[in-house]
């Protein structure tokens, strides 16, 4: 069959060389109908309706949906210390080498983040260390003239007031309250418990266990 060597485009209505038609397997001439500059001027315009561009924009979505990367897993507490002590390591190398000559000669790790972790970590599973935070968070608290909670109430055994009357009954001579600290008589260490309903706990947080220290003092105790 004679294929004829240039075509007419309905659309810009001129005569072009085959070449300046797209190929397409779909018509019985092998061309597209319009020619490539028509069919890239349409497409120009079709792509700027808002549909399509609507529709475009939800398939960018789903792509993207599909192929994100997976999030990563929060780190365990064993990774976060790992992470730490490599990090730790790493700085003692750099800026204080004499931390690791301690390391090699007593088998000890250098106190660094790590340590600090590991050893919170060890506290806030531990139901004891959350109930005395908050027991001295509401002891504070009366100290500053809020009232207790019913909760808190009933766990001591006694009003934030009469907290209050007592604590200022052991203010030291001089001292002005921004400079005390709440302190046990005898430490908290030295009673047994785990709930606020274990007898430990009324026992430490008793009245006549309680007192106030200037800061400073209360810090060498601890
Ligand atoms: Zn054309």
């Amino acid at each position: 069959m004679d294929t004829p060597t240039r075509k007419r485009c309905p659309r810009c209505k001129r005569i072009k060389p085959r070449d300046q038609f797209h190929r397409n397997r779909r018509q019985s001439s092998g061309l597209s109908s319009w020619c490539k500059k028509c069919g890239s001027a349409y497409g120009r315009w079709y792509r700027t309706r808002a549909d399509v561009r609507a529709r475009n924009r939800e398939r960018e979505r789903l792509w993207r949906m599909m192929h994100r990367k997976p999030r990563r897993l929060p780190m365990t507490l064993e990774e976060r210390l790992q992470r730490q002590r490599e990090q730790d390591h790493r700085r003692y190398a750099l800026h204080r080498p004499e931390q690791l000559q301690r390391v090699a000669r007593y088998g000890r790790s250098p106190r660094g983040k790590a340590t600090r972790l590991a050893r919170r970590a060890g506290y806030r599973s531990n139901p004891r260390y959350r109930l005395e935070e908050l027991a001295a968070m509401a002891v504070r608290r009366a100290l500053e003239g809020r009232t207790f909670t019913r909760i808190w109430r009933e766990r001591f055994g006694f009003s934030a007031e009469a907290l209050r009357a007592h604590l200022m009954g052991t203010l030291p001579e001089g001292c002005t309250v921004d400079e005390v600290e709440v302190d046990h008589v005898r430490p908290k260490r030295g009673f047994a418990y785990e709930r606020p309903e274990d007898p430990g706990f009324k026992a430490a947080w008793s009245l006549a266990n309680l007192r106030l220290l200037p800061a400073a003092w209360h810090r060498l105790r601890a």
